[in-house]
């Protein structure tokens, strides 16, 4: 019998867990190993839960794998049996006179049967009266799509991989001059080694990763529903994005109130040192967007807040690729805030890649990375 590949993966956010997970479904031998306990709330895959959307502009491989991703967790949830994904759908909210990637959007959904229904401001307000819809030119809303529990899939996934056979343990995995990992002292080997640090990955490899990897801060505010109303629960409003406003956000569920986050392209994270609170500025920003696109929470509290991160790379596509020069060592991160989503399916390639079963994707190269215009890009920044 051919002895097992010996695979360790170093992370265990969701690109961490899903690929150690599908790599012990490979039939190799894996052990996973993070700094702290999966789930832990300085990592990009903490938080209650994270959007899922098909919508990526004109970018029809996020858009397949989004599908796909759609059925892997379902059938993860099953497996796991607690609920991971709520089907609440997501609506995205065109500004007038800037609606290239939403235009897009719709074209690459019309090509892939997508479903998905263009509506007008007054049929927003009808049909999700949370809504102001001033400045909108139109509302993209996507039935299928909805939001993942983002700590309960890490924390449950970790479970599921122990309990077939995974080995998950506590470590700082170091980098030297040369890249080369080690851990307590003693050179890091195995067969395989997957490194999915995260906003992370550009600290440890200053020379590889750092140069196509800007970490961003990205601060959260829950806010409270109104008493005695289920209006904002998930159920009675969908997930939305707000480009124009550079927002987003989350119907209230499990309790948690209506999540809401403005993107702060320049905003700086110390990742080991910062205070995970959010900021005064944050929060006047916050309340003055809901204000004018929620005005049925004005006057209501901020519940709970998150501060948290995430790696952009130029071209916002992820990392996915060998080390130039230690060639058992696979980098995989590079999230630029979409890679929760794609959970299973990264996974799943992630693994392939790392025993050779196949090549990755061009696009997740580590050379060639240039900038994208908010038309070609995926996630539209
Ligand atoms: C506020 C916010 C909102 C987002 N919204 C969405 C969304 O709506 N939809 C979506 O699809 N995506 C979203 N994203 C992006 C998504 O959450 C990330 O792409 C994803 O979580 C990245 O996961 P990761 O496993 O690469 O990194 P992480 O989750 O950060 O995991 C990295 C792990 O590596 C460990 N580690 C680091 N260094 C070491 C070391 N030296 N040794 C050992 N372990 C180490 C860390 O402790 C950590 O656990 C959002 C991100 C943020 C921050």
């Amino acid at each position: 019998m051919p002895l097992k590949t010996e695979a360790i993966v170093v992370g265990a956010g969701v690109a961490g867990v899903m690929t150690a997970l599908s790599l012990l479904r490979k039939g190799a031998s894996v052990t996973l190993i993070d700094r702290w306990e999966p789930g832990h709330p300085r990592a990009s895959s903490s938080d209650y839960n994270r959007i899922f959307r098909s919508i990526h502009g004109k970018d029809e491989f996020y858009t397949r794998w989004v599908r796909e991703a759609r059925l892997r967790w379902m059938e993860l949830q099953e497996e796991v049996g607690c609920e991971l994904y709520h089907e609440c759908g997501a609506l995205v909210l065109a500004g007038e006179g800037h609606s290239d990637w939403e235009d897009a959007t719709i074209g690459t959904f019309e090509k892939l049967g997508v479903p998905h229904f263009k509506i007008s401001p007054d049929e927003v307000r009808v049909r999700f009266p949370q809504f102001s819809v001033e400045k909108v030119a139109y509302g993209l809303y996507e039935p299928e799509a909805g939001m993942v529990m983002s700590h309960r899939a890490v924390v449950e996934t970790a479970k599921l991989f122990q309990r077939e056979g995974g080995r998950i343990r506590r470590g700082h995995v170091t980098c030297d001059e040369a890249e080369r990992l080690h851990l307590d002292g003693k050179p890091l080997e195995a067969d395989t080694i997957v490194v999915s640090t995260g906003p992370w990955l550009g600290e440890m490899y200053r020379r590889t990763i750092r140069p196509i990897s800007k970490i961003v801060r990205q601060n959260i505010i829950y806010t409270s529903t109104p008493d005695a109303d289920t209006t904002y629960d998930v159920g009675n409003m969908p997930c939305w994005i707000d480009h124009g406003f550079g927002a987003y956000g989350i119907p209230s569920i499990e309790g948690h109130g209506v999540k809401a986050a403005i993107a702060w392209t320049e905003a700086i994270i110390d990742l080991d040192n910062d205070e995970r609170i959010v900021d005064d500025a944050t929060f006047t920003r916050t309340r003055q967007y809901l204000r004018h696109r929620l005005p049925g929470l004005v006057g209501q509290r901020a519940v709970d807040q998150k501060a948290c991160q995430i790696a952009m790379t130029p071209d916002t596509h992820f990392i996915l690729d060998f080390h130039p020069e230690h060639e058992n060592v696979l980098l995989s991160g590079g999230c630029s805030g979409h890679l929760f989503k794609h959970g299973p399916v990264y996974g799943e390639f992630a693994a392939g890649v790392a025993l050779r079963e196949w090549g990755t994707a061009d696009r997740f190269k580590i050379s060639s990375r240039g900038t994208l215009s908010a038309g070609d890009s995926p996630s539209g920044r």
